[in-house]
């Protein structure tokens, strides 16, 4: 209550005795000694005010004069961390109350503290924060700062190591040392990768230069070695080596013994001092460090030869020995690898086992080369190349002849005349004689009818090759044919070489005996060059024999020739068989084997081949030609 512009606060009290006698009032002053003890009740600063109206008549506070203001105007505020801390635009934070409205007049109490005062313990806090904040991150740098020293360090080794292992250098040590367990793992890791990648990388080195089954130095790397050689000016040696028959070996006997065939043969060579590599198949090649002569090259053959003891088989082996000396034979790697398939392939064909490389056998091989493409070429789109000239057969009890030979001929436009001589036997070794034999038996058969029809009654002779007698297709064909022309069987017959029949011997005599039971007749031709014995002869379902012309030729100037053709003779009798002698080229010899009992003489003494016409022109002119 305001009092004479002071405030009061009164109490009103009744005073019972016991039934109410006074009203007591009491009023007490209220000035900054009741604020003061409120203050100190309260924590807060206390601001007392009253209104009459909108009028402030009474103020008081425990706040000094010049901070009432203030603290009044932040009434009901939140205040902000940052209002407090840094711009400290709320240094209270006040509360006020309306007292009861007295008499016209409203006391309003406020009470207020000091937000900086309160926040003072924080803001140090704060403060400590802060700097342990920073010492922590100060300290964290000096230590990344050393970690990364001690990290950074060896990882940057290493990775020059990387770097080095990347491009094939593994001679560094990897051990990179740190007290930094993680490091040492990494560097531990680093030289197990380093040897781990050496040896792999050594094994695939081996495996590039080495041939997997022998362990020698494969085709490539030995390549290399020469071109490495031809490089330095070297002279030196290449000794190629050829397992005769490699394929039939692993036919007959197995791969496993053919693989345990090759090995073995790379140990044994692997025992000289040199450079040894396995090229294709069966084929090895060998470097010798020094010159070997002669006899050392014999005694290499002859150790290679040694049988081989497989376990379960012991196998006899044979090698062919082709010897190139460089530079003069070849001057580059191509060149040695082709002039070791041509030295290789003559040392097969002709059997002589230790062969040097000489000028004449690649003529021989190129030229060998041309009669394949030309031939090929020939059968397929110029057939008119080739021809069949006929050579007669004299029977030597009538004087007449009865049989005529077909011998093929063949003059190619880019070639010129080819002997068959140098043809068959490439075509049987290219695989395609069989082309020739039906262009053979075709034209044969032509040419017989067109000689019945000339009155020539003759049988006309084909030469088949081994391949030719194991087709079975061959039989059908021909009888087919002869058939077109009506002809019958004994219009034609057969002639087969010797060494053809001996290597397929109980498959021969089934196909002979087809063609024997068909009615054709057949020789064993060039009878005497080859393997024959008495017990092979007499199983052949043939029924000529046919002299080979090397006994025939000098025949009445040989004595042994002489003994030769008698003895066949006698025997071919003694089995029931006819003899043929080619080769007569004179009289006297003729005049033998008539007396001796051959049955038919053939030779240019008689008539050379000729085409033919020519055949029936000369068959006429001869009709009673006295021979004898
Ligand atoms: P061959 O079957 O032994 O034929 C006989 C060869 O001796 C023929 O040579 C023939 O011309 C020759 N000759 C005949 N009489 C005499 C003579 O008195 N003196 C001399 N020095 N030689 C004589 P050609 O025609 O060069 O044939 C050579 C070989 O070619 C033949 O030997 C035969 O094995 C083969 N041949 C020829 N034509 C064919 C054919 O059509 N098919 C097959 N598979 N081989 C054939
Ligand atoms: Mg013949
Ligand atoms: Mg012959």
């Amino acid at each position: 209550m305001m009092l004479d512009k002071q405030l009061y606060q009164v109490i009103m009290l009744t005073i019972d005795a016991p039934t109410p006698i006074a009203i007591a009032l009491v009023g007490f002053k209220v000035e900054d000694t009741l604020l003061s003890n409120l203050k100190a009740t309260t924590q807060l600063e206390t601001t007392l005010q009253v209104y009459t109206g909108q009028a402030e008549v009474f103020r008081i506070s425990t706040l000094p004069e010049a901070l009432v203001d203030r603290a009044l105007a932040q009434l009901n505020q939140h205040p902000s961390w940052l209002s407090i801390t840094v711009t400290k635009d709320t240094p209270y934070v006040s509360l006020q109350f309306n007292l009861a409205d007295n008499l016209g007049s409203q006391t309003v109490i406020t009470l207020s503290e000091d937000a900086e005062a309160l926040f003072a313990d924080f803001n140090s806090l704060q403060f400590n924060i802060t700097a342990i904040g920073l010492l922590a991150v100060l300290l964290a740098t000096i230590y990344a700062a050393l970690f990364s020293n001690k990290i950074s360090r060896p990882l940057t080794a290493l990775a020059t190591i990387a770097k080095r292992i990347a491009v094939g250098d593994y001679s560094q040590n990897v051990a990179v040392q740190s007290n930094t367990k993680e490091v040492n793992l990494l560097s531990e890791a680093f030289a197990s990768m380093q040897s781990n990648i050496q040896l792999r990388e050594e094994e695939i080195i081996f495996q590039a230069r080495h041939d997997i089954l022998t362990s020698l130095y494969n085709r490539n790397h030995v390549e290399t070695l020469l071109e490495q050689k031809f490089l330095n000016n070297d002279s030196f040696l290449v000794i190629g080596i050829n397992i005769f028959g490699f394929r039939g070996i692993n036919d007959i006997f197995g791969y496993q013994n053919g693989d345990f065939c090759l090995k073995e043969l790379a140990d044994r060579l692997t025992k000289f001092d040199g450079v040894a590599a396995r090229l294709t198949g069966g084929e090895l090649l060998w470097l010798p460090t020094y010159e070997p002569t002669a006899e050392f090259t014999q005694s290499l053959k002859v150790t290679l030869e040694a049988p081989i003891d497989c376990g379960d088989v012991v196998i006899n082996i044979k090698v062919a020995m082709g010897l190139i000396s460089c530079p003069e034979d070849a001057n580059n790697a191509e060149q040695v690898f082709k002039r070791l398939n041509i030295v290789l392939d003559e040392a097969q064909i002709t059997r002589k086992f230790i062969l040097p490389f000489n000028a004449e056998l690649e003529e021989r091989y190129s030229r060998r080369l041309s009669v394949i493409t030309e031939l090929k070429n020939t059968l397929r789109h110029a057939t008119d190349e080739l021809n069949l000239h006929y050579q007669p057969k004299l029977d030597l009890k009538i004087g007449k002849v009865t049989h005529v030979e077909a011998l093929i001929r063949w003059t190619n436009a880019r070639l010129g005349f080819v002997s068959p001589e140098d043809f068959i036997a490439v075509a049987e070794q290219a695989g395609f004689i069989e082309n020739i034999t039906s262009w053979v038996i075709k034209r044969a058969i032509e040419d017989a009818a067109r000689f019945r029809d000339a009155n020539l009654n003759v049988s006309v002779a084909i030469n088949l090759s081994a391949k030719d007698i194991m087709n079975p297709t061959l039989l059908p064909i021909i009888l087919e044919v002869l058939d077109t022309k009506n002809l019958p069987t004994d219009s034609l017959s057969f002639e087969i070489t010797e060494g053809d029949l001996v290597k397929d011997h109980d498959k021969a005599i089934v196909h002979l005996q087809a063609f024997r039971d068909k009615g054709f007749e057949l020789a064993i031709d060039d009878f005497g060059t080859g393997y024959s014995s008495m017990a092979y002869l007499q199983n052949l379902p043939v029924n000529t024999l046919k002299v080979d012309k090397s006994f025939v030729l000098q025949l009445h100037q040989r004595d042994g020739d002489q003994k030769i053709v008698k003895t066949v003779i006698s025997l071919a009798h003694s089995f029931g068989m006819n003899v043929v002698a080619e080769g007569v080229e004179n009289i006297e010899a003729l005049k033998l084997l008539a007396d001796w009992g051959c049955e038919l003489a053939q030779g240019y003494y008689i008539c050379k081949p000729t085409p033919a016409d020519n055949l029936i022109a000369w068959c006429n002119d001869n009709k009673s030609t006295k021979w004898l």
